[in-house]
């Protein structure tokens, strides 16, 4: 089963996606996109393909939303991912928006080395155990044949308990907690076991971090925004009132500008959504829908060092220190110098996001002396971001909690009057930029 077959099973099928009357014949529809990361810019494209007439409204002052990378080197044109770092084996749809963009995409596989309880295991010194192996593959094999009551009791379960319950111990549950925390952002101890295991039984082997895109991710949305017309997107327009009628739609923007429409996309993530004054009301089951949805803390800590001390070039390390989780962020970019991401989620994200560059680096070397000792004398420049503080999203992307995959998401992708819902929290792909560019084309679909 597939994620679309198990949204579909899971009885989401009322969606904001679903097909609406079309336009008075002779009429040529106007559409306003809010948002130009990857949701908003596949709407886009979709509608410029089928010639339509839209605008989109972007708050930020520049395009690619949670896709941001960012050039840590001039001098060696080094670039890393202040946002969304993997492609997946399975994300097909953005893979070929790459083959069409003439987009190469890179290899970007890691493999792990691991910092647990003061000793360090490098890759291929550390597995979990060959028991718990066997019952894993079990489990993940046996979850497309999971009844609904079934799948509904592991929604009301987090993934923790029910790693437990399964005979999951020891170094086996220790590992899980670091790793799969890293996945979803926030405590496995928060997270539904459904959507859990949805992930895990249906993604690639290497849980879809397979691939980057050579030049940075945020190659896909100037590429894109090249097809459109940069003439199509307007920057710094935050949109705060939306007033609905049946005549159609008009969008206020915080510098004063105003647009009316047929028909919106609306790509802005929950907690932007909530900020809007909307004219009628959105509805409550929605709004609270909206409430209830956090989004996992992630801050990405880049570091440039002089010289690539961790040696592997694919490189990756789960900590139960301080700075979590590394990664080489600079895999296939020839140089002498380097970076490594430190990439921290929940509470730890909080505690990195909040202190001073000279803080965050001594929080690294903490973390990284078991296995490199000092590190400083290598040591160049840093730049860190912290999707916690982020103003339109207070988050990374959304982590669904126990209870909540099979009851909230219906409600928020329901269109309302004439706006269309998209973007990663409803996607079947949640979380990733296949799931953005799946529920923007989607929503393109609906309104055309
Ligand atoms: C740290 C991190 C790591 C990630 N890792 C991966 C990964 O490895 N692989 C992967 O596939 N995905 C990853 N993701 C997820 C991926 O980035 C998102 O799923 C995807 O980019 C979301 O796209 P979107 O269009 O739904 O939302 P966004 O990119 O957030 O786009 C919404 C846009 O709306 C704009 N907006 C919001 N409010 C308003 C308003 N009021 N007015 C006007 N504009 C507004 C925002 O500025 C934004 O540009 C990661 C994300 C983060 C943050």
């Amino acid at each position: 089963m597939n994620r679309r077959e198990f949204i579909q099973r899971t009885s989401l099928a009322a969606s904001a996606l679903a097909l609406n009357p079309s336009f008075a014949i002779g009429k040529k529809p106007r559409f306003i996109i809010i948002g130009a990361g990857f949701s908003g810019l596949a709407a886009a494209y979709r509608l410029y393909q089928k010639n339509s007439e839209f605008i989109i409204l972007e708050g930020r002052n520049r395009i690619g939303g949670r896709v941001f990378s960012h050039v840590l080197d001039e001098g060696e044109n080094l670039v890393v991912e202040l946002g969304a770092e993997w492609v997946g084996e399975s994300h097909t749809r953005l893979r070929q928006l790459c083959d069409e963009m003439q987009l190469p995409i890179e290899n970007n596989q890691m493999d792990s080395h691991l910092i647990l309880a003061n000793r360090y295991y490098k890759h291929g010194e550390w597995d979990f155990s060959e028991q718990w192996k066997k019952k894993f593959d079990q489990l993940k094999k046996g979850y497309s044949t999971l009844s609904a009551a079934e799948r509904n009791k592991l929604d009301n379960m987090d993934w923790w308990r029910f790693l437990n319950n399964n005979g999951c111990e020891g170094f086996d549950l220790m590992v899980h907690e670091l790793n799969d925390t890293t996945d979803f952002g926030e405590t496995i101890r928060q997270v539904s076991a459904l959507a859990a295991l949805n992930e895990y039984a249906l993604s690639s082997e290497k849980n879809e971090m397979d691939y980057k895109i050579k030049g940075g991710n945020g190659m896909l949305a100037k590429k894109i925004v090249e097809k459109i017309g940069m003439d199509k997107v307007r920057l710094n327009c935050t949109v705060t009132k939306i007033i609905q009628s049946h005549a159609g739609a008009e969008v206020f923007c915080s510098n004063g500008e105003s647009f009316k429409a047929d028909k919106i996309i609306c790509t802005m993530p929950t907690f932007a959504l909530g900020k809007v004054a909307w004219q009628p009301a959105l509805p409550t089951e929605q709004v609270d829908a909206m409430h209830a949805l956090q989004y996992a803390r992630i801050n990405k800590n880049p570091l440039l060092f002089s010289t690539r001390f961790w040696e592997a070039e694919s490189f990756d390390l789960l900590t139960d220190m301080p700075a979590h989780y590394f990664y080489h962020a600079t895999k296939n970019q020839p140089s002498k110098k380097g970076a490594l991401i430190s990439y921290t989620i929940g509470d730890k994200a909080d505690v990195m996001g909040n202190q001073s560059d000279e803080e965050r680096l001594s929080l690294v070397q903490l973390s990284l002396q078991r296995g490199f000792g000092s590190i400083a004398s290598n040591f160049e420049k840093q730049a860190n971001y912290n999707w916690g503080s982020d103003i339109f999203t207070r988050g990374a992307y959304a982590v669904y909690k126990p209870g909540q995959w099979s009851t909230v998401q219906k409600h928020l992708r329901k269109h309302f009057m004439h706006t269309h819902f998209a973007g990663e929290h409803l996607a079947d792909w949640q979380g990733f930029m296949e799931g953005a560019i799946n529920t923007g084309e989607a929503a393109a679909d609906a309104v055309l």
